[in-house]
């Protein structure tokens, strides 16, 4: 059994009650509106919530990647898409805290603690799964940068929120992914860059993601995340947190999914009896039950792997960000059955799980991705 210490419990407690008496009565309005709710997003950079993984000395709350597992999963069990804006948020203040120089972190990241969020802008129209194939360049121009092309899919952009963003471009298409990538950490009020389509999506409606666009976009070399050429590791030096949030989230939202089937099954009576008498049902709990039990296990595991620079982070993260994306899908789609027609319209919390449940199989890597992650760690050794 995994032993957490009082500091990893009481920040979930804190986030447990929070999202519980706070999140869960809006989750359904935010997810009609499509929006993210403003003042909800303002209290989780109030209480250290969105700068939970940024060191207290840049106004973040110092937590570690247990902390983070909890306070995501916590999150996910009441409104999956502000849940996502944490994760998302997490991920960038790691890319940030592992990447950035001094003068970098001194100015982005004590906004995180203002409640403002930020973004990571990989993806584009022709390139998704590919990564290396992105095409938004950034050509030197004396001791500028001149940025043209368009990202799209990005959480944490929207008309109104998204503060700053980490960037990634070509900037010497000769040498690939291996020198001729570059990450910049730009302010969303760079003239050049606008928030283009916010898309409208089918889950996680309480998260905004947009397209980004860049015309002529000039920026200093100070706003180069890294070096010059190191755009794709950057890139990449997100991905084990990103895919342990992703996993997070992907526990909350079973759990959420989890809880209302069992009290739905036990109340529902059909025949004479709670439909909970029957086998049937029964063994569609115990499944839901043990898939969860082994996806916070394998999230945990990745949690601590990461916590303890361990070699078999890679492994673990995407293993944790591939069982637990598909367990929660099992466990929602299974929620609704329980539910019968009920699960179907919207009066039910589980018709929006079920919804919300769909991405996570996605981003962060497809579950196809994560395939080809965990055999090539397998192969190699
Ligand atoms: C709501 C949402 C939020 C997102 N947030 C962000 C963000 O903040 N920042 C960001 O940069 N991106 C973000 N993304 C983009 C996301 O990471 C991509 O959608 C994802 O990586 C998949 O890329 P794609 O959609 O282009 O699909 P594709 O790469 O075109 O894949 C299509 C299908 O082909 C499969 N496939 C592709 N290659 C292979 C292969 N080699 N072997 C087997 N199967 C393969 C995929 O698994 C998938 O099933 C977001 C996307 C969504 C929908």
């Amino acid at each position: 059994m995994f032993q957490f210490t009082e500091e990893q419990l009481s920040v979930q407690e804190l986030v447990h009650d929070f999202a519980q008496k706070e999140v869960l009565p809006l989750a359904e309005e935010n997810d009609k509106l499509g929006l993210p709710n403003k003042e909800i997003i303002a209290a989780l950079g109030e209480m250290g919530i969105l700068s939970l993984n940024i060191p207290e000395e840049y106004g973040g709350s110092g937590l570690d990647e247990i902390s983070k597992v909890l306070a995501i999963y916590e999150m996910g069990r009441t409104c999956a898409g502000t849940a996502e804006v944490v994760s998302t948020q997490m991920l960038v203040n790691d890319i940030v805290l592992m990447n950035a120089n001094e003068e970098q972190k001194a100015e982005f990241l004590p906004r995180v603690a203002e409640g403002k969020i930020g973004a990571f802008a990989l993806t584009e129209p022709g390139a998704g799964s590919d990564a290396g194939s992105i095409r938004t360049k950034a050509v030197r121009d004396g001791s500028d940068f001149i940025i043209n092309g368009t990202k799209c899919f990005i959480s944490n952009m929207g008309k109104d929120e998204g503060d700053f963003v980490v960037l990634i471009t070509v900037t010497d298409p000769q040498k690939g992914t291996h020198g001729g990538m570059t990450a910049f950490l730009i302010d969303r009020n760079t003239p050049g860059f606008t928030v283009g389509k916010l898309e409208d999506k089918l889950g996680i409606r309480a998260a905004s993601v947009s397209e980004l666009i860049f015309q002529d976009c000039r920026v200093p070399e100070s706003c180069v995340l890294g070096s010059v050429g190191d755009g794709f590791r950057i890139a990449m030096s997100g991905l084990d947190g990103g895919r342990i949030g992703v996993a997070s989230l992907s526990l909350g939202i079973a759990q959420h999914a989890f809880d209302s089937a069992v009290k739905y099954s036990k109340e529902r009576s059909q025949f004479g009896r709670p439909i909970s008498k029957n086998q049937g049902i029964q063994w569609y709990i115990a499944d839901m039950a043990t898939r969860l039990e082994a996806a916070k296990l394998l999230t945990y595991n990745a949690a601590y792997a990461r916590m303890n620079n361990s070699k078999d982070v890679v492994i673990a993260a995407s293993m944790a960000k591939y069982f637990a994306s598909e367990a929660a899908n099992y466990i929602a789609d299974k929620a609704l059955q329980i539910h019968g027609g009920y699960g179907f319209i919207k009066d039910f919390d589980v018709e929006r799980i079920y919804r919300d449940a769909r991405i996570l199989k996605i981003f962060e890597g497809t579950s196809e991705i994560q395939k080809i992650v965990i055999s090539r760690e397998v192969l190699k050794k």
